[in-house]
């Protein structure tokens, strides 16, 4: 009886300390290349440790160029960029690369995926997810060509570390002859019909933001196949200096490049890729086995062609067993009903245990700096990127998680299912 109680009280106890969503997990080599490029005062935006980085992401994702930035978001200014002049020509500085022209982005995604095409002059639309992958419907993407001819261009994101659906989508981009630029911040890693994310844009971004599957406490980088595309990029995020004795600028430049110190984390963490995506896929089966007679499902992947990197485990709830929840700009609500629950309460629950889960990425469309632009999805009607983002919630899926852990939060989740205190 006594030690029953004990066992009780234990269970209902918030975790000592936190457990995140996605936190930096460091292992020691991180220290020595910082310490070498300290060492041999080596401590700006050139070096060792950032050549050894652009070599290593370059195969390992397979690419022949790669241009480290200071961050995912920098690398995706200058995809779009660079994509951009391609397509357009030499920019007006003051109007940017995509002056007044549309482009097709992802619309369930980080608003980092999307910005650089507004800091390019450019005018999103949004094209909504499918259900197998959460990420670009290419039914949609068929449908925005042909409601915008004249799109040359498309931005798309891995969400959550999940393969979108890329022979189709890049099929619909060369029927279209529009380029496109792939946002794999949070897939590195991934595989698609065995080739990494990364592969498959005309121009590829990755991100080591502190969140992400390995990270340098910040920092991005650009992918692309030709020297000349390499080289004006390394151009352009180093102030766009050209070649003279003096400050002289034809272009306009940038300062993002990446810090070889931070590029000394990089290269610790490189090695540990793969285990932390093994760690992350033991998380995702993990909450799938201990989740999987509730009424919900895990994000979903192509199984047989993708192999996510698992980045965040997240659940969808089944339409049937959601409670009233409603959601204005900036606070939730919810009614609880036996036997039924929302992102809303179980977000609740698993703060409660000092856990950190988040809802679903708000949808591009929904966001009040991109509600004017358009919004395409493969029916008139059909909005599946705000279904997911309201049944939907990413859960907490931190590598340094216990299995402990995991399951008193699988054990949470399920009491409010059941309408058990735990
Ligand atoms: C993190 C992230 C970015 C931005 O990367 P930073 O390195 O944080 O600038 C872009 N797109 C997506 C989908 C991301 O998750």
């Amino acid at each position: 009886m006594d030690q029953f109680a004990h066992a009780n009280i234990k269970q209902t106890e918030p975790f000592e300390s936190r457990v995140y969503l996605s936190s930096p997990t460091m292992h020691g080599e991180e220290l020595r290349y910082i310490r070498e490029a300290f060492d041999t005062n080596w401590v700006s935006t050139v070096g060792e440790n950032i050549n050894r980085v652009e070599q290593n992401i370059a195969e390992l994702v397979g690419r022949p160029k790669s241009v480290a930035l200071a961050s995912g978001t920098a690398a995706l200014h200058m995809a779009v960029r660079a994509a951009a002049v391609k397509l357009y020509g030499e920019p007006d500085p003051a109007l940017g690369a995509l002056a007044g022209k549309r482009v097709f982005c992802s619309d369930l995604t980080f608003a980092a995926t999307v910005n650089p095409v507004l800091y390019e002059g450019g005018e999103p639309v949004f094209i909504d997810s499918e259900y197998e992958t959460w990420n670009m419907d290419p039914a949609a993407l068929e449908r925005a060509f042909l409601r915008f001819p004249e799109v040359k261009l498309v931005v798309l994101v891995h969400l959550y570390g999940t393969p979108a659906k890329l022979e189709q989508i890049r099929a619909v981009c060369d029927r279209n002859n529009a380029l496109l630029v792939e946002d794999a911040a949070e897939s590195l890693g991934a595989t698609y019909d065995g080739k990494q994310t990364g592969m498959f844009g005309d121009l590829s971004v990755v991100s080591f933001n502190g969140n992400k599957i390995i990270t340098g406490s910040c920092g991005g980088m650009l992918l692309c196949d030709t020297v000349e595309t390499m080289d004006r990029v390394r151009k352009w995020s180093t102030q766009s200096r050209e070649p003279v004795a003096w400050y002289q600028h034809r272009e306009l430049g940038f300062n993002y490049r990446m810090s070889n110190l931070i590029a000394g984390v990089i290269r610790g963490q490189i090695p540990w890729l793969e285990n932390h995506i093994d760690c992350k896929r033991r998380i995702y089966r993990r909450y799938a086995e201990g989740l999987k007679d509730l009424p919900l499902t895990m994000n979903p992947y192509e199984a047989g062609r993708a192999r996510p990197n698992h980045w965040l485990s997240c659940v969808l709830i089944d339409r049937e067993a959601m409670c009233p929840q409603s959601r204005g700009e900036g606070e939730a609500s919810y009614t609880p009903q036996p036997g039924k629950s929302c992102p809303t309460q179980i977000l609740e629950a698993i703060a409660a245990l000092n856990a950190e889960g988040r809802p679903i990425w708000k949808p591009m469309h929904l966001q009040p700096i991109y509600s004017r632009y358009p919004f395409v999805s493969a029916a008139e009607g059909l909005d599946a990127g705000s279904d997911i983002f309201t049944r939907g919630l990413c859960l907490p899926s931190d590598i340094k998680m216990t299995e402990e852990q995991m399951d008193r939060l699988i054990a949470a989740i399920r009491a409010v299912f059941e309408n058990t205190p735990v």
